[in-house]
């Protein structure tokens, strides 16, 4: 027997419907946005892939020569691709402009809870706007989506790169040795941060800001962000990324949505390309973040475009889908109007699949009876799976136009009219 790769699942239908469902809402929170989706490949050049994510994600990229040699890799994340669109092919596009992209992504993760080496996400994408009011939008697109989903008790985690930044630049801290300060912290490993810095001869002052704003983190943004400054104070780009932020959580306060989140002045995403805001999504159950995203100013210009401002976030499909689980809130189910048309005999299947076309093309989820049954074992079979309604298609009622409707809930049958089945089967359901 043959078993799935280790860290592929196969998606069973209370799970596949569950994922499709926040592939659907995320759709329709694209368009509600103005979003426009995009779909790009699964497979790219490893060297477009490679140029900017992070080290770690890299390393975890599935890689292979396709038959023509070419070095190629399943795409671990969308920016990549999106970003390739848009210093190509989307170049001149006025803007802003606004891209959406859903589908799965490959990362050679060690498989675990909320880890999957296959996952899906949605992904939505802002470009040309600098503004507080871009970054803005994003946390409240992520917010709405969660809502729509019917999660509870969700909250966000917000950083901004630009703090830690500002005060590494002005000491003269290189970008590799700020990369790892970056990883290390977004594994939650402060003492092993403050170590490279140590190592790499910042003064006192920097060492004390750090360690202060490892610390830095609570409910009261405006709170949080006040000691921040007064923390990074002499460091001017590290003020003006913490005035930053400032600007967007106001906005999102004056828009009147009421965001429950943490501010966390050492956060940092593993993502390298950040330039600004970042931020997580999570519920406290679960101890994996369900999306994130944020800020990063100068990914075009890495991929050969002009430089364009860009903020995007990227929602884990997966895990929201367990979040939802955790929280037993279930998609409401397509299945109340589902109807089985069963020909009693050979002679009236014709007219069996007319009348299944007939209803679908009123709205109806309709089977066919197909396995040759009996229509008693096939009433025994439509009823084990939850159908609604049966229309039975025989001879005899046929000469009167007519066949007989089965409620499945009530067990009650009645003959009716064909010109009458529809109408008969909607205003009987619930
Ligand atoms: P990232 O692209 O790393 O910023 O991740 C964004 C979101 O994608 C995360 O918050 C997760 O919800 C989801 N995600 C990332 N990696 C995985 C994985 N290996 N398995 C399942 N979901 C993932």
């Amino acid at each position: 027997m043959f078993k799935t790769v280790r860290g592929m699942r196969d998606l069973m239908p209370v799970d596949a419907e569950r994922m499709r469902h926040v592939e659907q809402v995320s759709r329709e929170v694209s368009k509600l946005y103005g979003y426009e989706e995009i779909i790009t490949p699964i497979l790219e050049s490893y060297d477009l892939l490679a140029a900017k994510t992070s080290e770690e994600i890299r390393e975890r990229m599935y890689t292979f020569k396709d038959l023509g040699s070419r070095k190629v890799a399943m795409r671990p994340e969308f920016t990549a691709s999106v970003a390739r669109l848009v210093a190509s092919k989307l170049r001149n596009e006025p803007k802003p402009m606004r891209l959406f992209s859903v589908g799965s992504l490959y990362r050679y993760d060690e498989p675990q809870y909320g880890r999957f080496r296959e996952f899906w996400q949605s992904n939505y994408e802002l470009f040309g706007s600098d503004r507080p009011e871009a970054d803005a939008e994003i946390l409240m697109l992520t917010n709405d989506l969660l809502k729509r989903l019917g999660l509870k008790n969700y909250r966000f985690k917000i950083g901004h790169t630009g703090i830690l930044k500002g005060i590494l630049d002005q000491e003269e801290m290189g970008e590799a040795k700020q990369n790892s300060v970056r990883q290390l912290l977004d594994k939650k490993s402060w003492e092993d941060a403050l170590a490279v810095a140590r190592d790499a001869d910042v003064s006192q002052k920097c060492l004390a800001a750090l360690e202060r704003l490892f610390e830095t983190r609570g409910e009261d943004a405006f709170k949080v962000l006040e000691t921040v400054k007064e923390t990074v104070s002499g460091y001017d780009g590290a003020v003006a990324a913490a005035d930053n932020l400032w600007k967007i959580l106001e906005l999102v306060k004056d828009s009147g949505v009421k965001l429950e989140i943490t501010v966390e002045a050492g956060f940092a995403r593993g993502l390298e390309y950040y330039t600004g805001m970042i931020f997580e999504s999570y519920v406290p159950a679960l101890d994996v973040a369900l999306g994130g995203g944020g800020r990063y100013d100068r990914l075009i210009q890495l991929f050969g475009g002009e430089p364009i401002p860009a903020v995007g976030v990227a929602q884990g499909i997966d895990r929201i889908v367990l979040a939802l689980k955790k929280q037993k809130v279930s998609p409401k189910s397509g299945k109340e109007k589902s109807v089985v048309v069963i020909s009693v005999k050979d002679e009236s299947m014709g007219k069996a699949l007319e009348l299944s076309d007939m209803l679908r093309k009123s709205g109806l989820a309709v089977e066919v009876a197909v396995m040759g049954r009996s229509v008693s074992r096939a009433l025994a079979d439509a009823d084990r799976r939850g159908v609604a309604y049966a229309v039975i298609v025989g001879p005899k009622e046929l000469e009167e136009k007519k066949v007989v409707l089965k409620d499945m809930d009530k067990g009650e049958q009645k003959t009716v009219l064909i010109s009458d089945l529809t109408e008969a089967i909607f205003s009987g359901s619930k």
